[in-house]
């Protein structure tokens, strides 16, 4: 799985986190790895990657993480991990869902510049009450609409 960082996680150690509110046998820098975690819809599950050699490898092209030739992302929301430079035309080669530019991650970036943009995309998804996978969030103040939407006299008796 992925966060919008592009930092890789076992689904396994987000499950345990996301069922460990109280944060026990958590170090500080675990907690800060995964603080902005906090549902399942803040992290992206991965498809056609594999273990191999202590680093994963991508199915597609057949191309390891970190290899010089080749720039590993995956695309939000299908998941699909690609080298960059496989894709051009806004469809998934892997499995043909059009996805927008901004919702391409890049997998393990060291580039300034892209955690940069990744960061600014994140922001602009919680603007618009996003999660990182694109679903909405709920929202967390239904209190004052439902007051909004009642009758007038019931608004006067409060
Ligand atoms: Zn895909």
């Amino acid at each position: 799985m992925s966060d919008y960082k592009g930092h890789l996680f076992n689904k396994e150690a987000i499950l345990e986190w996301l069922l460990t509110p109280g944060r026990e046998d958590y170090t500080k820098a675990q907690i800060a790895k995964f603080s902005h975690i906090r549902r399942l819809d803040d992290v992206v599950e991965l498809h056609g990657v594999k273990e191999h050699a202590n680093t994963l490898k991508c199915e597609y092209g057949d191309v390891a993480l970190g290899e010089a030739s080749a720039k590993l992302v995956y695309l939000v929301p299908c998941g699909d991990v690609l080298p960059r430079q496989v894709l051009s035309d806004g469809r998934c080669p892997q499995c043909g869902a059009s996805y927008q530019e901004t919702d391409v991650i890049a997998i393990n970036s060291s580039s300034a510049k892209v955690i940069k943009s990744l960061k600014d995309r994140m922001t602009r998804l919680q603007q618009e009450m996003r999660h990182h996978n694109g679903k909405l969030r709920r929202k967390l103040k239904p209190k004052p609409e439902r007051m909004e939407e009642a009758p007038p006299n019931k608004i006067r008796k409060l």
